[in-house]
């Protein structure tokens, strides 16, 4: 695949060379047989695997993500997006037949999954090894070559990812480019094929307007604020720590977390009870101390989660549990809020940090109503034991993904589609959609002996216009 005199992965950082080189290459990329791409993410799981403690450094010096979090929310995610392509990468590339209508009759038709071509991924700071490598690892199940952008805020996975790459990978075939917002600009002016952004709704509109001049096909995913309800029938004692570790993991810097909390008002007192119990059993009494407690990304969002609490207070919210913060450590204790107002930037911003808002309900329809008044959320978390509300609430709302007695773990599931609806995404990732994001799905009918459709064509005299009603009218 490699012809002799061309650049390694380290060398190359000049954006066009680097679109040339992919785009020269992208057939014999796309041409590669399962077998080798198989090969391919052998070797980038044996890496992976190897650099381990490598990344969780990188991740522990980019926001103090404790060990144990990153091989359970980067490391097995990569590792498990890998396995479940090889597992099922033959059948994915193989060609899907599919039914000819009568009326064409000596025709068979089927869809061949072609690659896309060359791709860009662009990804965020939060989970910034997962969310780089399993839309690339996506892309090269589906024979594309790719160019990965990964965040400027977390430099130090940026570095591993750089090396990572290089290891497994010639620049014709995968690269990572580093950089910030001028770097990701320089790259979106180029004509890729498709381009796969995680990232805030903000930027995804800059991403989708930039792809546009290219016509390039697009996945988004956003973010935006995922409710979570808990009606009067949730089982709260036995669901407690789902909701806590779904929403507190990360230091709550995840795009799925349960954003703020609808509680029936006859379980609101006894929800924030158990939240105070169980956060004190996760992270202990002093929480700065924990090992198992990571930090906020930056000083710009340390002063912005901060900002939505000093608001809501103002507005006359109640810290029920936490409540304490360090901006020069970039920490914030867990926080619970009560008697949050639905206009304060708690409730109208996404919180993407560790303050959970709680707010009172009595009437489960006010809170439909007020969720389909926001923007269509990434997930939706329902906490009940009764299955009308469940329905009720499933049926009259819309998100990308909803869990029931849980948060955050439909992620994980490989066999689900994961991404958003509008404000919340376009298009879908993991498993099968994620390479069918990557893939084009090329029509193909093969003629093998004269067609029905030739009695019916020119001159359209008296037999064939009866053929053409009775073929209108029975096939
Ligand atoms: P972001 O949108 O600020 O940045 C994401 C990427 O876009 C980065 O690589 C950045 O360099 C680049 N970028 C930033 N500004 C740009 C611009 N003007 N032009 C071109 N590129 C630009 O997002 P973030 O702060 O890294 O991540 C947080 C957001 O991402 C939250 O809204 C969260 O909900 C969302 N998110 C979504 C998912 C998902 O899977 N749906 C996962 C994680 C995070």
């Amino acid at each position: 695949m490699q012809t002799l005199d061309l650049p390694t992965n380290r060398q190359l950082i000049d954006i066009d060379a680097l679109f040339d080189l992919q785009s020269a290459h992208q057939y014999t990329v796309g041409n590669t047989t399962a077998k080798e791409r198989i090969a391919k993410l052998d070797q980038l799981h044996k890496v992976v695997m190897d650099m381990r403690p490598q990344i969780r450094e990188a991740l522990y010096l980019d926001y103090r993500k404790p060990p144990a979090e990153v091989d359970l929310t980067e490391i097995y995610v990569v590792t498990g997006e890998i396995k479940h392509a090889k597992r099922h990468l033959r059948k994915w590339m193989r060609p899907h037949r599919v039914t000819t209508p009568l009326a064409f009759m000596g025709a068979s038709s089927h869809i061949r999954y072609e690659p896309k071509g060359v791709c860009l991924v662009i990804a965020p700071w939060n989970y910034p090894f997962q969310l780089a490598l399993a839309p690339v690892i996506s892309a090269i199940a589906a024979g594309n070559t790719v160019v990965l952008k990964p965040s400027e805020h977390s430099p130090y996975c940026s570095a591993i990812l750089k090396d990572i790459v290089g290891r497994v990978f010639k620049p014709e075939e995968v690269a990572v480019v580093e950089g910030g917002v001028e770097t990701s600009t320089a790259l979106l002016a180029k004509p890729f094929n498709h381009i796969f952004f995680t990232g805030s709704p903000t930027v995804g509109k800059i991403v989708m307007e930039a792809a546009a001049k290219n016509l390039a096909s697009v996945t988004l995913e956003l973010g935006g604020k995922s409710p979570t309800i808990i009606d009067e029938t949730a089982n709260i004692a036995g669901t407690i720590k789902r909701l806590t570790w779904g929403k507190f993991s990360n230091c709550g810097q995840i795009c799925i977390a349960p954003d703020y909390v609808f509680v029936h008002e006859s379980r609101h007192d006894e929800l924030v009870e158990a939240l105070r119990d169980q956060l004190l059993e996760f992270y202990g009494a002093d929480v700065s101390e924990s090992d198992s407690y990571m930090r906020i990304i930056n000083g710009n969002h340390q002063k912005r989660i901060a900002s939505y609490l000093e608001n809501a207070v103002q507005k006359g919210a109640k810290i029920a549990v936490g409540g304490r913060l360090n901006a020069d450590q970039d920490f914030i204790e867990p926080t619970v809020v009560t008697d949050v107002p639905l206009d304060s930037a708690l409730m109208t911003e996404e919180i993407f940090g560790p303050i959970l808002p709680i707010i009172k309900y009595r009437d489960l329809n006010e809170v439909i109503g007020f969720i389909n008044r926001g923007e269509k959320p990434l997930a939706l978390y329902i906490y009940s034991r009764d299955k009308r509300n469940t329905e009720l609430i499933l049926k009259n709302t819309r998100a990308g993904g909803t869990c029931i007695n849980n948060s955050d773990i439909h992620f994980f599931n490989n066999n689900l589609p994961f991404g958003g609806s509008n404000n919340s995404g376009l298009g879908k990732s993991h498993g099968w959609y994620g390479f069918e994001s990557f893939s084009n799905a090329r029509s193909v009918m093969r003629q093998h002996i004269p067609g029905a459709l030739e009695l019916l064509m020119p001159p359209y005299n008296g037999t064939k216009l009866k053929l053409i009603d009775l073929t209108i009218k029975w096939f």
